[in-house]
């Protein structure tokens, strides 16, 4: 275990790890871990922990077996060396993750205790379902593992399905067996006019991977139809929707594929798909009543980014009014919270709105991290 300064730690084996926790718990000092730390600076911005954990040193791939489909691997693993390993059989890990982050990094645990999610998320199953397993050591240094060994204060809870969104604020994970998935042979793409037509491939035969629509600030939105397969299949489908959707058009795969946008603000809103069409007009009106640019990018499936504001002007009364009035113009079909923004417009606006089930969070969070040393404020709700 390398201890580089006080407050900073690099455990290099779960063993480490408890060791650290269990001083620190002693200790009532505060944690917080580091993944690949490209959400690390994303917000909720939470408290200056007493220590900071790197998860570097758990890194290894403990076990890959092509024939179950299931890797083993270190929660500081990074996700682009797990998908060169499961690559080596012909698969990929079974979720997709965001490109840019990816690319910078992002850690397994990382995109666990975050649920990241990449474009392709039509058809394949969510991350919460494909976590197998996990090793997780708790805030007072009690190593647990799902399904394995029973420990006291887990008992009863899938550890697995809980650490998904928890933000390091339940505990930290040490080690994931995920589910593997045979990687498409191919892909194609389609380019569409717009969210109405978008819509309309979700609910045809043609079995997208992914339709992702992109607004940018001013403009119209254009949705993009990703298919995988075999080629013959690919090429197929393809032909099937430039003949059947009209203005659909064969396309390559975009720069801004998988890629989250670029804006001082990021706004996550999610909608029934039905509604999808209807929030990307809501966002051209939000534009010319607020005088900000907002970029918007997501699923068709109904989960979108909004990019607010211009790198030299306050986003923070336009951040206001976008989050009230989209909650307020939905009536309840809608979540919209803060993802990302600067310290300041954290402070000044309702970042989560109503959380559903948010009680039941904090009796969770009070079974697991009585004394509120896990990354406290990070998590949901500001827990
Ligand atoms: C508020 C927010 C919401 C996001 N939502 C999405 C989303 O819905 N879809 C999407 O695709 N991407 C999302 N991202 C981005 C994406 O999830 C991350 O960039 C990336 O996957 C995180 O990996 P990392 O290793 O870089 O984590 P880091 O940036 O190092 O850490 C991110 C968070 O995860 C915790 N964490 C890291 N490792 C562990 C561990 N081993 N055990 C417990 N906790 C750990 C950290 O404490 C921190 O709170 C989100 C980012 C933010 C800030």
């Amino acid at each position: 275990m390398t201890e580089a300064r006080p407050g900073f730690a690099r455990p290099d084996s779960v063993e480490e790890l408890s060791e650290l926790m269990t001083g620190a718990h002693r200790d009532g000092r505060s944690v917080a871990v580091c993944g690949g730390g490209t959400a690390f600076d994303d917000h909720p911005p939470g408290r200056t922990p007493n220590l900071l954990i790197d998860m570097g040193g758990l890194d290894q791939v403990i076990e890959h077996s092509p024939g179950d489909l299931i890797l083993v691997a270190g929660a500081g693993a990074a996700i682009s060396e797990l998908n060169r390993v499961a690559g080596t059989g012909g698969q990929e890990l079974l979720p997709d993750f965001p490109a840019d982050r990816t690319d910078s990094g992002a850690t397994l645990g990382g995109a666990i205790a975050t649920r990241a999610v990449g474009p392709r998320r039509i058809g394949r199953l969510p991350l919460r379902e494909v976590v197998l397993g996990v090793t997780v050591v708790l805030a007072d240094g009690t190593i647990a593992r799902a399904g394995g060994k029973v420990v006291k204060n887990v008992a009863g809870y899938d550890l697995a399905k809980l650490m998904t969104g928890s933000w390091g604020t339940l505990g930290i994970i040490a080690d994931v067996a995920i589910r593997l998935y045979p990687k498409p042979q191919t892909e194609g793409f389609v380019e569409l006019p717009g969210a109405e037509a978008a819509l309309e491939v979700l609910g045809s035969q043609v079995a997208p991977s992914a339709v992702e629509i992109d607004r940018s600030p001013g403009g119209r939105a254009s949705a993009v139809v990703m298919v995988e397969g075999l080629p013959e299949s690919v090429e197929s489908r393809t032909a099937r929707m430039v003949d059947t959707f009209p203005g659909a058009a064969p396309g390559v795969r975009p720069s801004w594929w998988s890629r989250r946008a670029q804006a001082p603000v990021t706004i996550r809103a999610s909608v029934s798909p039905a509604l999808v069409p209807e929030l990307v007009a809501q966002i051209s009106q939000l534009e010319d009543t607020i005088g900000h640019p907002i970029q918007l990018r997501g699923s068709a499936m109904g989960v979108f980014d909004l990019g607010i504001g211009a790198a030299d002007a306050d986003p923070t009364i336009a951040t206001r009014v976008v989050l009230e009035h989209l909650r307020s113009w939905s009536r309840r079909q809608l979540s919209a919270t803060l993802l990302c923004a600067p310290a300041a417009v954290w402070d000044e606006v309702d970042a989560w709105g109503e959380v559903p089930g948010f009680g039941l969070m904090r009796t969770i969070k009070d079974q697991f991290d009585p004394d509120g040393l896990l990354s406290p404020g990070r998590g949901i709700g500001g827990l």
